[in-house]
């Protein structure tokens, strides 16, 4: 017995004493923190203090014990995606059936109340309502947390300390200013703030007192939260009167080394290269615009025209799926138009951070480029897949398929690439035109 005893007092805490498991027992359960975290707390408000915070405040802010050994926030910190989505996947889920109806419900309840929101910073109301939808669901869910506590337990954690101890700075000067209370002040796990998810530094630049009494209240007044969100997107220079872009078709023989949000061309290069609408019609844009094709699932999937307020959607979340999120639900929202599930239109692959962490190795190893391993499926990382898929005879559309994954899994150090797996074919037949199918 007590052999199972000492067994199960290893295995809760490593190496230690009876005696010593017992006493981290014991403060796990009163909630005592270490003395090595009230150390850093009692810094913390000293800091804080000498950055002009009162002490009302940091006695109202830190009245509550926030040490816990297993915090849920740390441990949402550390939760990492285990496979990538596929874009038709995450917008299926994310721009779903709910999500559109009840957008176009919002947005026909805001639009006679905040026409002036949309007038006076440039942003038209369907983008608002739809990164309101995509934010916290129309305002259904802030995130259940206070962000004071989960903004102490991040800078205490060793992860991204400094960056967690700014945003709490932030956030008491927030309080200190006295636009809400530390209990008021609600937000998600990571500090995200209310309506639209500001994060503290994010509100002390940008956000507005709408209805001008006195407080900025992102979180109870709904005139304050939107224009706040419209004041930061005019700030980052959302441009008036122009779309995110649209879905397009692409030609046959699309060069794919051109697709990318760094590559922009003018809307007359792009229909002179043959890029048209979804159904088959020219662009229907200012000529001299410019934009970029992006293939989030590769060539075999979905083509969007992105201009500039696309890159702007990308500043408030810098995930291109997210962004195709926004965009998508803000033309569903505008237009009325009835929710369609989208078509996965390539292979139903999953590609997880491991894939890509391993192409990002053996683009390095083969000096194809110099890039960042950290697994994530970024620009400079699909640039790199681009001069890679080149090399290995692939379309060069920056997507990481796993055809390509097994491909440099057997990549054979002496034969190299010379010998391609297959010709390259061209990607799509090309469709008949309409004096060809009249001469038939
Ligand atoms: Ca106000």
């Amino acid at each position: 017995m007590i052999k199972r005893g000492i067994m199960l007092c290893l295995g809760l805490s490593g190496l230690c004493s009876t005696n010593a498991c017992a006493s981290v027992a014991y403060m796990e359960k009163a909630g005592q923190p270490p003395r090595e975290y009230q150390e850093w707390l009692k810094d913390l408000q000293e800091e804080m203090h000498d950055k002009g915070i009162s002490t009302a405040t940091l006695g109202k802010a830190f009245a509550k014990n926030y040490y816990h050994p297993k915090h849920k926030v740390v441990e949402k910190d550390r939760n990492q995606a285990e496979f990538i989505m596929s874009s038709t996947e995450y917008l299926n889920r994310l721009v779903n059936r709910q999500r559109v109806e009840k957008g176009k419900q919002k947005y026909k309840e805001i639009r006679s109340h905040y026409q002036k929101v949309e007038k006076d910073y440039g942003v038209p109301l369907n983008y608002l309502v739809a990164f309101w939808g995509m934010e916290t669901n129309y305002g259904k869910s802030f995130g259940n947390h206070e962000v004071i506590e989960a903004l102490t337990v991040l800078s205490y954690d060793n992860r991204r300390p400094q960056f967690f101890r700014n945003e709490l700075y932030q956030a008491l000067k927030i309080i200190d200013n006295g636009n809400i209370t530390v209990e008021g002040m609600e937000g998600s796990w990571a500090g995200a703030m209310g309506h639209f998810q500001f994060m503290p530094s994010t509100y002390n630049a940008y956000a507005v007192d709408y209805d001008k009494d006195g407080k900025i209240d992102i979180w109870n007044n709904y005139g304050d939260a939107i224009a706040s969100a419209a004041n930061y997107l005019q700030s980052i220079g959302w441009k008036r009167g122009e779309p995110w872009g649209m879905e397009v078709t692409l030609p046959w023989n699309f060069d794919y080394t051109k697709s990318g949000r760094e590559i922009k061309k003018s809307i007359k290069d792009w229909e002179k290269s043959g890029v048209r609408k979804n159904n088959g019609k020219k662009l229907g844009l200012n000529a001299e615009l410019k934009g970029s094709i992006i293939v989030p699932e590769g060539y075999k999937g979905q083509a969007y025209l992105v201009l500039d307020n696309f890159d702007k959607i990308m500043q408030w979340n810098k995930s291109e799926n997210y962004a195709l999120g926004v965009s998508l639900l803000a033309d569903y929202v505008k237009s009325g138009k009835a929710w369609q599930a989208r078509q996965n239109k390539s292979q139903k692959e999953k590609i997880s951070n491991e894939d890509i962490l391993e192409l990002q190795k053996f683009i390095n190893q083969h000096k194809i480029a110099q890039i960042t391993e950290d697994g994530q499926l970024g620009s400079k990382t699909r640039t790199a897949i681009k001069k890679l898929q080149k090399k290995a005879g692939f379309p060069a559309d920056g997507y990481p398929s796993i055809r390509l994954i097994n491909k440099i899994k057997n990549f054979d150090e002496k034969i190299g690439f010379s010998v391609p797996l297959q010709p390259q074919k061209p990607h799509r037949k090309p469709n008949k035109t309409r004096s060809e199918i009249k001469k038939k």
